[in-house]
């Protein structure tokens, strides 16, 4: 960890936690922002946490912990050990506070932020129109900085499929740096998914996709993105613009379809690359 000042600055900006004053959920979120701001290292945040959080809770949780020690715990577990005793029975309202503080971490895969999100929505009975927004508004520097200069350039407001799109290429270019780093450069054929195009190992282990709250873009279909569509290629035959089928395309003949337009008028003639059902890669995701 750096020098002593950037650490009291840390634990200054955070603070003690005053049970009673202060929600848990609020506190731990405002926690993890500040770390993230600090560019502070996984292995780094628990000694921060604990000499932040002040005398009283530490000893509030020394006896929840026990008989555990502290110091044999790791920081997500401590984290873990408070929001319980602080939350011992989660309710819809637990869960929507989780959802609407719960902000994209620096370090945490656009992947895994989806799935967690996705996974408090549901807790929380909420409609899934509020993970636009929520996207918009919460991923992290990298994700939003991609977002507004290539989705929301001229306040267009992007699709759930378009920014799906985007936080999955920022996924992609750091798995791509992470195997360049370790010299796996052989081209292993691995299992995709057919709705988002990653891996299914690692990335989906066991979880279903989250991803299938999508429309593509290339063919309209919903339930994937257009990274996993077979029309991804494809050369439209009205206005010859590569990406898309010609049966949902809006611009004209021999014109490039218009960069904004409202997706409501799709022409009624059915040309031969109309796509089928089924998205191009159909191994099944489990
Ligand atoms: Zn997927
Ligand atoms: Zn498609
Ligand atoms: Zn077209």
């Amino acid at each position: 960890m750096g020098s002593n000042e950037r650490r009291a600055t840390i634990i200054n900006e955070i603070g003690a936690f005053i049970a009673g004053k202060h929600k848990w959920l609020d506190y731990f979120e405002e926690m993890e922002r500040c770390f993230d701001k600090h560019y502070v290292q996984e292995e780094d945040r628990k000694d921060l946490c604990l000499a932040s959080l002040g005398a009283k809770t530490i000893k509030l949780l020394k006896g929840i912990v026990r008989p555990q020690k502290i110091q044999d715990l790791d920081y997500r577990t401590i984290a873990d050990k408070l929001e319980k005793h602080f939350y011992p029975n989660p309710n819809r309202r637990y869960y929507l506070t989780k959802f609407t503080l719960r902000k994209h971490r620096g370090n945490e895969t656009f992947f895994k932020y989806v799935s967690t999100l996705r996974q408090l929505l549901k807790d929380s009975g909420l409609a899934s129109e509020k993970l636009r927004n929520h996207l918009i508004e919460n991923t992290n520097r990298i994700v939003k900085t991609k977002i507004e200069t290539e989705l929301m350039k001229d306040d267009t407001i992007p699709t759930l499929s378009q920014l799906f799109s985007k936080g999955l290429e920022v996924d992609e270019r750091y798995a791509l740096m992470e195997r360049m780093a370790k010299h796996h450069r052989k081209k292993r054929k691995v299992r995709k998914c057919f709705r988002c195009n990653q891996p299914l190992v690692p990335n989906h282990e066991n979880v279903t996709c989250p991803f299938d709250w999508s429309e593509c873009e290339a063919c309209e279909m919903p339930g994937h993105l257009l990274a996993a569509c077979k029309y991804k290629n494809i050369r439209c035959n009205k206005c010859g613009v590569l990406g898309h089928v010609t049966k949902i395309c809006k611009g004209q003949k021999g014109l490039p379809e218009p960069p904004t337009e409202a997706p409501t008028d799709t022409p009624a003639d059915t040309p031969a690359d109309t796509p089928a059902d089924a998205p191009a890669n159909t191994i099944p995701e489990e």
